[in-house]
């Protein structure tokens, strides 16, 4: 057969010590029989002192288009305003929407107090809180929205299963506050079983956020593949990193339908830069995963596999905690090199990587939504006022007229008309809930609702529909639960 054409891939240095790792990373992976063309592209700090707000030359677009890889050195991020996270740039315009962190420890060759800890974090990746949907409504009252969408928790539980079933891996532990948050929670977690049924080989959990991320502090071992919503998954997936004793070697994938990013998860650490202090394991397993998304998995292979002897064998950088058999850390070039001189060996004692292929999730395979019955039946118009409830109250009773009525009035969710309490924080945003007894009403006795606001000069910020879906409440039913 003739030798595969080599796969063209986007590769950025890269601030700090970006261009030492990348370039040692490239060396190992290429003497590892990966084949790569790479084109490289400019990111980071000197792009955005010439005034690219996103941090990202001109032509990183084209490339990426060409090659859908990405593989990323880390960037400094200039101090001050006007200037936007490339990382969030990147993932949303891409629609990379899966975030992928393996956290392992390699003990006893680096220390760690959890020997046995072998998880990897699948972390949706563009929703939830990170919409960046924020708004100052009141003087007092800031919000933010968080946004599930059932495509995106489909889409992310199918690639969790996915991956999972591609990595031999067993179980699948879920983390929501869905007991808090029974519609967005709710949501993904819903999702999270109805995928799951597809997958009956894999053992299926769900864990309240809190308890989840304490037993992945304490047990990190007894978790298999974790899967969680944006917020979630960018703080256990750092818990993670630090209780396996090994941020500077943690590798991430960043995973959309037409392109993927592959980095460490490590920062430009301008301290060290060129220094030959600069350890390029966090990078080169983020190349190792890479390659396996290529289809180059016994490449893959052959380079973790050095890596693992090199690390058995007491090679290590000065950041490395020293672990049995350690001697004296070595420069980054000397440990390249010494990753290099094992290529073709495998680990004694570590689990030694097998060819793996990455999981394989294609676009619109998601189950179509059967399209429920949808009905309004009400509207919370949110207001902004100071003062007493009691005289709130009678403004909004003026307002009622045809079908609405004024059913409730919560301050930060919590029900203060009727039968509130007088102990009660009120700041100066109230939620006050219009409803026909619960049948259907139109929008047009909604906008009539609010254009009668507006004449009384009812200071009101927005109005949310209360909907039923086939019945069910699309809504909280008042009290902060
Ligand atoms: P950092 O990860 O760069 O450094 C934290 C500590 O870890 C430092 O002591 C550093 O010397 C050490 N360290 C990091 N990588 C190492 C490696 N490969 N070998 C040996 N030691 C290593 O985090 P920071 O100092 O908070 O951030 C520095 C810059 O990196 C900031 O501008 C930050 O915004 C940026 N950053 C970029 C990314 C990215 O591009 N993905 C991620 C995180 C931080």
């Amino acid at each position: 057969m003739p030798p595969l054409a080599p796969a063209p891939i986007t590769v950025a240095l890269g601030d700090g010590i970006g261009p030492e790792i990348m370039e040692a990373s490239l060396r190992i992976l290429e003497a590892g029989g990966a084949r790569l063309a790479p084109e490289f592209v400019e990111i980071g700090e000197a792009v955005w002192r010439e005034g690219h707000s996103s941090g990202l030359a001109p032509g990183v677009w084209d490339s990426l288009r060409r090659t859908g890889v990405f593989y990323k050195a880390p960037v400094t991020t200039p101090q001050g305003g006007g200037v936007k996270s490339l990382n969030v740039t990147i993932r949303k315009t891409l629609g990379l929407y899966a975030n992928v962190r393996p956290c392992v420890a390699y003990a006893p060759f680096v220390a760690t107090r959890h020997p046995g800890m072998d998880l990897v974090i699948v972390r949706e990746n563009e929703e939830d809180l990170y919409a960046g949907i924020e708004h100052r409504q009141t003087a007092d009252v800031v919000q933010c929205l968080k946004l599930i969408t059932r495509p995106g928790c489909e889409r992310i539980a199918r690639y969790a299963f996915e991956f999972a079933r591609s990595q031999n891996r067993r179980k699948i532990t879920c983390l929501t506050k869905d007991n808090i948050m029974k519609a967005t929670d709710g949501l993904f977690r819903r999702v999270f079983e109805e995928v799951g049924a597809d997958y009956p080989e894999i053992a299926q959990e769900h864990m309240i956020i809190d308890i989840g991320a304490a037993r992945i502090a304490d047990t990190p071992e007894a978790f298999d593949v974790v899967l969680a919503p944006n917020l979630y998954g960018d703080i256990v997936s750092d818990i993670a990193a630090q209780v396996a004793g090994s941020v500077g070697l943690a590798p991430s994938a960043n995973i959309g339908e037409r392109c993927a990013m592959f980095e460490a998860v490590h920062g430009s650490a301008p301290d060290l830069a060129g220094r030959d202090l600069a350890n390029p394991s966090g990078l080169l397993l983020s190349g190792v995963l890479m390659l396996s998304h290529l289809d180059q998995g016994e490449a893959a292979a052959r380079v973790r596999n050095a890596w693992l002897r090199t690390l058995e064998d007491g090679v290590r950088t000065a950041d490395m905690g020293a672990g049995e058999s350690a001697s004296a850390p070595v420069g980054a070039k000397a440990f390249t090199q010494a990753v290099i001189d094992r290529l073709g060996e495998t680990p004694r004692r570590l689990k030694p990587a097998r060819v793996q292929s990455a999981p394989r999730v294609a676009a619109g395979n998601q189950t179509p939504a059967a399209a429920p019955q949808k009905e309004t039946v009400g509207v919370d118009l949110f207001v902004e006022w100071r003062g007493d409830v009691g005289r709130l109250v009678s403004q909004l009773k003026a307002l009622e007229h045809g079908p609405l009525e004024l059913k409730m009035v919560t301050n930060r969710g919590v029900k203060v008309w009727p039968d509130g309490l007088p102990e009660t924080f009120c700041v100066d945003h109230w939620r006050c809930r219009f409803m026909n007894g619960g049948a259907p009403i139109s929008l047009r006795e909604i906008a009539d609702l609010s254009a009668r606001a507006a004449e009384a000069g009812v200071e009101f910020i927005k109005m949310e529909n209360l909907c039923t879906f086939d019945g069910e409440p699309g809504f909280s039913l008042g009290q902060g639960q």
